[in-house]
């Protein structure tokens, strides 16, 4: 009889399910809404109740959950208090509910997984590092073809190094002058609003968003140039950082920033290539191919791998 994966990715408004067969061919996708109705609740009840119908009559060979936050073990997320988890065994506790095999992994992880899979079917590689940039940032290191997840699950957070010392507000990470601070979606809007209120030219209006920003800078927009380059200029030179440990062949850009405009990403592209330790700085720079679907497939290959 075929063997199935399902593959999981838990966001903080959805909850996307992807059932493959084992070789990671998706057969269905499901997109469950998550919204603040549920926020005082885990999502696992739920979650585990749609598996259990989805799989009636077919044997499951495992699931793998994609979740927010650091993860240890395959196992044990540490600290996500929004999506009901507190610091938890989602591993056994999933398996109880279901009965099925359950594998936990980072959220940019699964997503670099997932991109890996689509980006192998056109040119095999190693080592890689993956970011995404958006509601927050991520990110993930591929290195010899597996994830690096570290002593305590969170290798990669590129989104954490600190670009400035001398922030005095807190990031969410309770420390401050993180890069996740500056150019996130959130971030990218501040810094706009804070040149606006500096009576810097521009025709941006009262409510925009990143795509305005980078259509208006096409255009020559004064401020949003501005805004464009500093984005592009943040994330090139902490990616140049963090190429400089170990010296990835490729670099993956992803999430709703990087989607916003092709100025944005030809900003971060030339920032990273001044920026670069060497011939780390020729590494090949790619756009994210499957978006949203990266944590399905990503989740699904993982949990295929044991
Ligand atoms: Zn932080």
């Amino acid at each position: 009889m075929e063997k199935y994966v399902f593959g999981v990715d838990i966001g903080i408004n959805s909850v996307n399910v992807g059932l493959f067969s084992e070789n990671i061919k998706l057969i269905d996708r499901w997109t469950i809404p998550w919204d603040k109705r549920h926020k005082n609740e885990s999502v696992l009840p739920y979650l585990s109740q749609f598996i259990k119908e989805k799989a009636q009559g077919k044997d499951i060979k495992s699931v793998g959950l994609s979740v927010a936050g650091p993860v240890i073990n395959n196992s044990i997320v540490l600290d996500y208090k929004e999506q009901g988890f507190g610091s938890a065994h989602i591993k056994a506790a999933f398996e109880k509910m279901t009965g099925i095999d359950t594998y936990v992994i980072n959220d940019c992880n699964a997503a670099a997984l997932g991109e890996m899979i689509e980006e192998s079917r056109v040119k095999s590689f190693n080592n890689a590092f993956f970011i995404s940039v958006g509601k927050s940032i991520g990110g993930a290191v591929i290195s010899k073809g597996e994830i690096i997840t570290g002593f305590s699950g969170s290798a990669g957070e590129i989104g954490h190094i600190i670009i400035n010392p001398f922030e005095t507000e807190k990031c969410r990470c309770g420390r401050c002058g993180c890069l996740e601070q500056y150019v996130s979606l959130s971030g990218i809007i501040k810094y706009a609003n804070t040149l606006k209120l500096n009576r810097m030219e521009t025709k941006l209006g009262n409510m925009f968003t990143i795509k305005d920003i980078s259509l208006l800078a096409e255009k020559g927009d004064p401020l949003c140039s501005k805004v464009v380059e500093f984005t592009g200029f943040n994330i090139g030179l902490a990616l140049s950082m963090a190429s400089n440990i170990f010296d990835p062949e490729k670099i993956i850009l992803s999430g709703g920033v990087i989607d916003a405009g092709e100025n944005i990403v030809n900003s971060v592209i030339n920032n990273y290539r001044k920026y670069a330790y060497k011939d780390s700085s020729k590494a090949e720079i790619t756009t994210s191919k499957i978006k949203e679907n990266a944590g399905i497939f990503g989740a699904a290959k993982f949990a295929s791998s044991f």
